[in-house]
C-alpha cells in the first residue's frame, strides 16, 4: 500500500463528454512519463479525479512535477495515516504547523467516513478534530463559509487519509488531446511563449527551426533547441526539425527586390511547414506573430503571406502585448535563452525598409524568379530531426564542463 499520495482535480476535461477517458488518459500517460524514474509511483485515473500514489521520494518532487503538467485545475497532498483519532490528531496538527497564518485566518474540519466500522462517525470526527485543532492554534478561529483553511479527513477502510492545501495547476487541457501542430520556433522571445500556450491548451508540438550557417551561427542553432528543451518540460520530449535555410536566402537577395524579401521568405517558410506538416501528421501550424510588432505582422502581409496555405495557422500571441510575453518567459524560464544575441536567419537577411502593405500579385510576379517547388523539395529532403527532453540543457551543459 503506497505511503504518500496527491489528489488531482481536473480541469476542463471535466465539460468534455465521452472524450473524457481519452483526455484522463493523456494526462495519465503524461505523468508516468515524467514520473518513470522515481520508485514506484502509480497513476489512477478515476472518472473525477486521478490519484498519484508512490512510497519514497518527497512530496515536493511529485508536487514540482504536477504543477508542469497541462489539464491539471489544483491538487492536493494527502497524508496517510494509522486509523486512531490520536495518529489524526498529531498529522493534523503537524499540517497546521508547517503554515505561516495570516491575521484573522480561520479554519473548518471536513470529514468523510467511508469505512462504517470506525467509531466515530464524521460529525463527531469533524468537532473532535475540530476541537484539538482550536485549542492547539488559538490565533486560528473555526469558520464555516469562508474558512481560510480546510483540513479534510477522509476515513477509508484501509487508513485516515488526511489534506490541508491545495496547489494551483497550470490548467489547459492534456498534453496532446487537441491533437498535433508544428511550431515555428525561431531563437526569439515570442515563439517559445507560443508553443507553451498551446501545450497549456492541449496541443502536442514539433517544433521546427530555419537556420542558415554559415550566415547563422551554430549559437543561434542551439538556443533554438535549448529553447524546445524548456519546453519539453510541459509535454513530453519534442521532435526538433531544422530546415537548412540558406540557399533559399541567396536565391531571394539574387532575385527579389529587397524591400519584399521578407514577404517572399515568409511564402516559402508556410510552404516548406504544410510539407513537413504532411510528412509528421500534423494538422496546425503555429507561429509567435503579434498583430502589428513588425512588418510582417500587418494584417496586409499576413494576407499576402497567408495566401499560399490554407492550414490553420495559430497565433496565440496574436492580441498579447510585448511586456506580456516577457512576463510569460521570465516565468517559464525561456527569457535568459531567448535573450542571448546569436541572431537567426530572420534577423541576418533583414531588409532595412520591409514592406508593410505588400501587393500580392507583385509579389507573385516576383515570385517568378525563383524555382521555388525545388527550393521547398530540397530543404524538406534536407531537414533534420532529433528529439529533445528537458534534460537537454544539463547534457549541454556537462559537455561544456568536459570540454574545460
Ligand atoms: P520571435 O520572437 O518568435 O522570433 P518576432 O517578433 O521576432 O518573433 P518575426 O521574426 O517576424 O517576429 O517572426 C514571426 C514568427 O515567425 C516567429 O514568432 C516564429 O514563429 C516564426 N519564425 C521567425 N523566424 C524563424 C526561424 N528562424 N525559424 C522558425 N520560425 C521562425
Ligand atoms: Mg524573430
Amino acid at each position: 500500500m503506497s505511503q504518500k499520495q496527491i489528489l488531482i482535480h481536473y480541469g476542463e476535461l471535466s465539460t468534455k463528454g465521452k472524450n473524457r477517458k481519452m483526455f484522463q488518459n493523456k494526462m495519465a500517460d503524461q505523468i508516468r512519463h515524467k514520473t518513470k524514474d522515481i520508485e514506484k509511483v502509480k497513476v489512477l485515473p478515476h472518472h473525477d479525479f486521478m490519484h498519484v500514489k508512490w512510497d519514497h521520494a518527497s512530496y515536493e518532487t511529485i508536487i514540482d512535477v504536477l504543477k508542469d503538467v497541462p489539464g491539471i485545475a489544483r491538487f492536493e497532498p494527502t497524508y496517510r495515516v494509522e486509523k486512531t483519532m490520536e495518529a489524526i490528531y498529531a498529522k493534523g496538527i503537524e499540517l497546521f504547523e508547517a503554515q505561516t497564518f495570516e491575521e484573522n485566518a480561520s479554519f473548518k474540519v471536513v470529514a468523510k467516513r467511508s469505512d462504517r466500522t470506525f467509531e466515530l462517525d464524521s460529525m463527531m470526527i469533524q468537532r473532535e478534530v475540530g476541537h484539538v485543532i482550536g485549542e492547539r492554534f488559538p490565533e486560528l478561529h473555526v469558520e464555516m463559509k469562508k474558512a481560510t483553511y480546510k483540513l479534510t479527513v477522509s476515513i477509508q477502510r484501509d487508513a485516515a487519509y488526511l489534506s490541508l492545501i491545495s496547489v494551483q495547476g497550470m490548467g489547459g487541457l492534456p498534453y496532446g488531446s487537441s491533437g498535433k501542430g508544428m511550431l515555428m520556433l525561431s531563437g526569439g522571445f515570442d515563439s517559445p511563449i507560443a508553443g507553451y500556450q498551446m501545450i497549456k491548451r492541449g496541443l502536442e508540438i514539433e517544433a521546427v527551426h530555419f537556420s542558415s550557417p554559415p550566415y547563422t551561427s551554430p549559437q543561434a542553432l542551439e538556443k533554438a533547441k535549448k529553447l524546445t528543451a524548456v519546453l519539453s518540460r510541459y509535454g513530453t520530449p519534442i521532435k526538433f526539425h531544422n530546415v537548412p535555410f540558406a540557399k533559399i536566402q541567396e536565391e531571394i537577395k539574387e532575385h527579389i527586390h529587397e524591400d519584399f524579401s521578407m514577404t517572399v521568405m515568409r511564402r516559402i517558410m508556410l510552404r516548406i511547414m504544410d510539407q513537413l506538416l504532411v510528412k509528421n501528421k500534423a494538422m496546425a501550424i503555429v507561429n509567435g506573430e503579434s498583430l502589428g510588432q513588425v512588418a510582417s505582422q500587418t494584417l496586409q502581409s499576413m494576407s499576402v503571406i497567408n495566401e499560399v496555405t490554407t492550414t490553420p495557422i495559430l497565433r496565440p500571441l496574436i492580441a498579447v502585448d510585448k511586456n506580456e510575453i516577457i512576463a510569460i518567459a521570465e516565468k517559464i524560464g525561456t527569457y535568459d535563452i531567448s535573450n542571448e544575441p546569436y541572431e537567426d536567419c530572420c534577423t541576418v537577411f533583414a531588409p532595412k525598409k520591409p514592406k508593410t502593405k505588400p501587393k500580392l500579385h507583385t509579389i507573385q510576379e516576383m515570385e517568378a524568379a525563383l524555382n521555388i517547388e525545388d527550393l521547398v523539395a530540397d530543404a524538406v529532403m534536407n531537414t533534420e530531426i532529433m528529439t529533445i527532453d528537458e534534460f537537454y540543457l544539463k547534457e549541454q551543459l556537462a559537455e561544456f564542463d568536459s570540454l574545460l
